[in-house]
C-alpha cells in the first residue's frame, strides 16, 4: 500500500462502523479525498481532533483497494472562529458541502484547495460580511469547474444581451443571461435588475479578498440569491442541507 502525504480540509464528516469516521478531504495535491480515520471517535484517538469539519491537516494517508486510510493527521490551523459563530459555521459548512458536491474525486487541480482555503480565512474573519463573500466563492467556483455562468453575451445566441426596462433575464438552465429575442424561449428565467447583474459581475471576475467591497443588501442580495440558487441546483441535481440550512438563518 503506498503512503502519501497531504495539505488538506475537512469538508466532510461522517460516523462509520463502531468508532471511526470517514473523513472527505479537500487536498492540494490530489484534489478531493475520502479516507477512513480508524478509531477516531474514540476520546483518546490521536485523529479525534484533526478530523472536525474545517480541519485544515497536514496528513498521511494511505492508499487501499477499496478506501484509504488516513493514518497520521497534525491540524495546521482549527478555524475556530467559525465553530463558535452559528452564522459564519452556516456559510462555511455551506461553501464545504458545495465543494463536496460539485467536484469530482482525484482532480489534481489546485485552485479548488486555494479558493476554499482563502474563503475559510475570510468567513473567519469577524468584520467581514459573509454574504458577497460567499456568492463570490460560488460564482468562482462555478467557473474553475467549467461552469462559468454568462453574464454579458446571450447564453442562448451569443449576442449582447441588452437590458429592456432596466433589468435581463437570467436562465438557471442555460447558465447565463438572454437577450430579449432569446428570453422569451427561456423557460423557468429569473429577473435581474442591472445593479444585481452588475454586482454578480464584480463577484465573478473581482479579487475575492475585496468581495466585502460590493454592497450586496436588500433587493439586490434577493435577486443575486434566486439566480445562483437556481443555477447551483442545476448544477448539484439535489438541495443541500447546508443551503436549506442557512437560508433559515437568513430571512
Ligand atoms: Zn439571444
Amino acid at each position: 500500500m503506498a503512503l502519501y502525504n497531504v495539505d488538506g480540509i475537512v469538508i466532510r464528516v461522517r460516523n462509520f462502523q463502531e468508532a471511526d469516521k470517514i473523513v472527505v478531504l479537500l487536498t492540494r495535491e490530489e484534489g478531493k479525498v475520502e479516507a477512513v480515520a480508524r478509531g477516531a471517535r474514540r476520546p483518546r484517538s490521536r485523529l479525534a481532533a484533526a478530523t472536525q469539519l474545517f480541519s485544515r491537516l497536514r496528513a498521511q494517508l494511505f492508499s487501499g483497494r477499496s478506501l484509504d486510510t488516513l493514518s497520521q493527521a497534525e491540524i495546521v490551523e482549527s478555524f475556530r472562529q467559525l465553530r463558535e459563530d452559528l452564522v459564519r459555521m452556516a456559510y462555511a459548512t455551506y461553501a464545504c458541502e458545495l465543494m463536496d458536491a460539485l467536484l469530482p474525486e482525484r482532480q489534481r487541480h489546485e485552485a479548488p484547495f486555494l479558493l476554499l482555503l482563502t474563503s475559510l480565512h475570510l468567513f473567519n474573519e469577524p468584520d467581514l460580511p459573509p454574504e458577497p463573500l460567499l456568492r463570490a466563492y460560488e460564482l468562482k467556483l462555478l467557473s474553475m469547474l467549467g461552469f462559468r455562468p454568462s453574464l454579458t453575451a446571450c447564453v442562448g445566441c451569443g449576442t449582447e444581451a441588452v437590458q429592456q426596462n432596466g433589468s435581463v433575464r437570467f436562465s438557471p438552465v442555460l447558465g447565463g443571461v438572454l437577450c430579449p429575442a432569446c428570453s422569451a424561449e427561456g423557460e423557468g428565467a429569473v429577473r435581474l435588475s442591472l445593479g444585481a447583474l452588475e454586482s454578480m459581475k464584480r463577484l465573478l471576475d473581482g479579487d475575492i479578498r475585496r468581495a466585502h467591497v460590493v454592497r450586496l443588501g436588500g433587493e439586490v442580495a434577493a435577486e443575486v440569491d434566486q439566480a445562483l440558487s437556481a443555477y447551483i441546483l442545476v448544477r448539484t441535481e439535489r438541495r443541500l442541507k447546508s443551503k436549506e440550512f442557512l437560508d433559515t438563518l437568513r430571512v
